[in-house]
């Protein structure tokens, strides 16, 4: 169905000036494909196709690699010093700002996501920019002095053109989460963003130009990720891959990098536990955990999916948690009342409805379960809440990525435990208790790259961020990121005359 046909539901908002195509962006220019292909893309509301973009394959790749290889080799942006690197970055974040509520726009038009938390979302693109803008700027390389007028020192190189994989979920956010330290630190980029989502994608091109980014250091490839991506993963000009998406595409990238021992930084999928103790402070954990799962329409890597309830409070929490997600307000997603949006894709929304049809022959349905009142038509799904979920139960074990959330019971600190690392994810964990020493026992021994205590989701852009088990490999966020995007070289020098001793002078090896 063409956008021009969809009979567009009165409430729902179509943006002003979309493009009607997105094309690549290679060595400052905008592009086709070299084949001339193209793919649809989406309105989540309607379904209806509302543009084409352009469908990379490796003929596109390997323009965007050998552009991206000419700006690193031979142009200025590897060879700047920090600071005027960091000026460019600033810029950017400038205009990123600048744009913020066109860009919330276009997201939340793109992905279904409800606009307010998209606006929240481009703000936090322009933070990531601003905050490795600095981070390059203050960080103090390696130093020593060695006996014998040694001195060794640390040079930090950037690699070369860093291939940068993104998922559908929070996409212009999640871009600027490589985009900023892959830049900082000098790399040249190529980006392919996920096809469900390319619309903000098309806007960096103009950013980056008016902020003075030298042509070829951001290329962006749009296309399928068993073509474009796939392509970008097995380019030998590419020694680097950072990728975030679901954990099974983590797997075959993993294996299609490993002939070139590529650098690899994976940010993958999760299941994670909310943990409520009897002793926490209910009201705060059931907003806490409503939020945690439902929030970005429950597409979110870190979602606390599986509630965890110590039984003493279980029913009251059942109970009061279902009304509470009864009163979550599904709606179009530029409406600002919104909380839970359209879902992005049909084949998406297909998967998350297959999982609520499977949860309630698993469990017991308490909330939801099916589309809400109103929406005949589009990607909405009711919050939908299963309690009395079993462990074994494949809405407890597999990542659902919608807004649908697993309620269990438990008895001990330690079932708990075991429920909490009993899946293949670790990326998160919430723990909600006021026993201090219960709170951090329990976080020394869950398998999770994060855990929040009594806190959901604030995190600081310096602390890490990843995944254990299933979940990823590596971590980002402050000097993390900048350790992956770097060599860090150690150069050991004598300082003036007096040479070492060696063979047979006193030299002692
Ligand atoms: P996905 O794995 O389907 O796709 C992610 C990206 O990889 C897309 O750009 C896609 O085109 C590309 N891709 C697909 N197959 C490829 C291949 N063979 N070679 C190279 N590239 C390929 O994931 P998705 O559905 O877009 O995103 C949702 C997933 O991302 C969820 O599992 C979610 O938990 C995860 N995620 C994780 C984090 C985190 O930080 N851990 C953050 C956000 C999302």
């Amino acid at each position: 169905m063409d956008a021009g046909r969809a009979a567009v539901p009165a409430g729902h908002h179509v943006p002003a000036d979309l493009p009607a195509r997105i094309q690549h962006y290679i060595d400052g220019r905008l592009v086709d494909s070299a084949d001339g292909d193209t793919f649809d893309v989406l309105d989540p509301v309607t379904n209806a196709t509302y543009l084409r973009a352009a469908a990379g394959k490796r003929a596109d790749v390997d323009a965007a690699v050998s552009a991206a290889r000419r700006a690193f080799e031979e142009g200025p942006w590897p060879r700047m010093v920090a600071r005027e690197r960091s000026r460019v970055l600033h810029r950017i974040a400038d205009l990123v700002e600048s744009r913020d509520a066109r860009l919330a726009e276009l997201e939340s038009f793109d992905s279904g996501l409800p606009i307010t938390q998209a606006l929240g979302q481009a703000r936090r693109a322009a933070e990531n920019f601003r905050f490795f803008a600095d981070l390059v700027v203050a960080q103090a390389d390696d130093t020593f002095k060695v006996p014998g007028r040694q001195l060794n020192y640390v040079n930090r190189k950037p690699i070369g053109v860093a291939g940068l994989i993104t998922p559908w979920n929070t996409p212009f956010m999640l871009e600027s989460w490589k985009l900023g330290p892959a830049l900082a630190t000098g790399n040249t980029v190529v980006l392919k963003p996920a096809e469900f989502t390319p619309l903000s994608a098309s806007l960096w091109a103009g950013i980056f130009e008016e902020a003075g980014l030298p042509a070829g250091v951001f290329n962006l490839v749009n296309g399928l990720g068993e073509e474009a991506g796939d392509a970008l993963v097995k380019h030998p000009d590419v020694p680097l891959i950072s990728f975030t998406g679901e954990s099974s595409t983590g797997q075959l990238i993993f294996g299609n990098a490993a002939p070139h021992l590529k650098g690899l930084s994976m940010e993958l999928g999760g299941k994670s536990p909310a943990v409520v103790f009897a002793d926490a402070d209910l009201e705060a954990a059931i907003d806490a955990t409503i939020f945690g799962v439902f929030s970005l329409n429950g597409e979110r890597c870190t979602a606390g999916s599986r509630i965890l309830v110590e039984r003493p409070v279980y029913d009251e929490f059942v109970r009061r948690y279902a009304e509470q997600a009864a009163r979550v307000v599904v709606g179009y997603p530029h409406d600002p009342r919104t909380e839970v949006g359209a879902l992005v894709h049909p084949e998406h929304y297909d998967k998350v409805m297959r999982y609520v049809e499977i949860g309630k022959a698993e469990a017991r349905l308490v909330a939801g379960g099916g589309r809400p009142d109103g929406f005949d038509t589009g990607n909405f799904v009711a919050p939908t809440v299963f309690a009395d979920v079993p462990p074994s139960a494949r809405i407890f074990q597999e990542e659902i990525f919608g807004p649908v959330v697993a309620i269990t019971p438990f008895d001990t600190d330690a079932e708990a435990l075991a429920l909490a690392n009993g899946t293949r994810y670790g990326l998160a964990a919430y723990v909600w208790t006021n026993d201090l020493v219960r709170a951090h026992t329990f976080s020394q021994a869950v398998e999770a790259g994060m855990v929040w205590l009594n806190s959901n989701n604030v995190r600081d852009l310096r602390t890490p961020f990843g995944g254990v088990k299933a979940s990823g490999l590596g971590h980002e966020g402050g000097y993390r990121s900048i350790d992956f995007y770097t060599h860090q070289q150690a150069v050991h020098v004598t300082l003036g005359g007096a040479h070492n001793p060696t063979f047979g002078k006193g030299g002692t090896g």
